[in-house]
């Protein structure tokens, strides 16, 4: 008799997309570490981040992918050479993003294509590629990275805040037409993370200062925080969760 579900991975293939740093990279090494074997997603295959020795070194099957989410070419060949490899992918993780801020007024229309391009249509376009692949094998988990950024308005990112949004509710689309094929997809929703991305931001002791007074649990997030959730909805501890989107926030947006 079982009296919980395993967090455990072993025997399955995820596909994380923008994985060589920060919050991807620590999706990697989570779902390695549950013994998931891991495809992983890059933007530009050939600068070496040290991430694929360090999946080698926990001892599963790893494969790197060229992946601009931008260029739905890319998508579809990248998951076609991974279903070549694996011959499945049980788990998707679309984590790339990006986020150029500017105040509304002064925004760019090259800004706003390319963030459209690389958080909706990249994630939009790799569910597909990947899912066609899930609905053959009747099974599946897509998570997500939305932000609290898609359930509050932070100032001077006024189209990061829009993409995350809709993530969230294109979230709920995909679960709800995919349930059918038993796919789960949820999405996940953190506030400010250290990562090589909000270092810049972090490090200005007056923007930090602000960013803790609204975090209740009064400390920023770390990449193992959202990975380590991202592992439990891929897991079988998430089998009854599909269409969430989970706050990984301190609380930010409760009050
Ligand atoms: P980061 O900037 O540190 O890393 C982003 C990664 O995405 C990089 O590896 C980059 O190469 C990759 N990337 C960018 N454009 C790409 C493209 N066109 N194709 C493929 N890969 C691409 O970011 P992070 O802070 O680790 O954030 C990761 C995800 O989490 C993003 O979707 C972000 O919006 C979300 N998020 C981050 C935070 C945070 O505070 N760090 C909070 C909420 C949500």
């Amino acid at each position: 008799m079982k009296y919980i579900h395993d967090i455990n991975l072993k025997g399955k293939v995820a596909l994380v997309t923008g994985a060589a740093r920060g919050i991807g990279r620590a999706c990697c090494l989570a779902m390695a570490e549950v013994g998931a074997d891991i495809a992983v997603g890059l933007r530009d295959i050939d600068k070496d981040s040290g991430l694929i020795d360090e999946l080698n070194e926990l001892g599963v099957n790893v494969l790197p992918v060229q992946m601009d989410v931008s260029d739905k070419k890319q998508i579809d060949e990248a998951v076609a050479q991974i279903i070549s490899h694996f011959g499945r992918i049980d788990i998707l993780v679309n984590n790339a993003g990006i986020a150029p801020d500017n105040l509304i007024e002064n925004y760019t229309e090259e800004d706003f294509d390319k963030t459209i391009a690389v958080n909706l249509k990249g994630t939009f376009f790799t569910s597909q590629a990947v899912g066609k692949q899930m609905i053959e094998q009747n099974s599946g988990r897509i998570i997500n990275l939305s932000s609290q950024a898609g359930f509050i308005a932070l100032a001077e990112e006024s189209v990061y805040c829009m993409t995350k949004a809709g993530i969230s509710h294109l979230t709920k689309c995909f679960a709800a037409e995919w349930a059918k094929y038993n796919i789960n997809v949820n999405a996940v929703a953190p506030t400010f993370i250290e990562t090589p991305g909000t270092e810049p931001w972090l490090n200005k002791p007056e923007f930090k200062k602000d960013v803790l007074s609204k975090i209740l649990l009064n400390k920023v997030g770390q990449p193992i925080d959202v990975a380590s959730a991202v592992a439990y909805l891929a897991s079988p501890a998430g089998d009854m969760i599909t269409g969430s989107t989970m706050m990984i926030d301190g609380g930010w947006t409760i009050v």
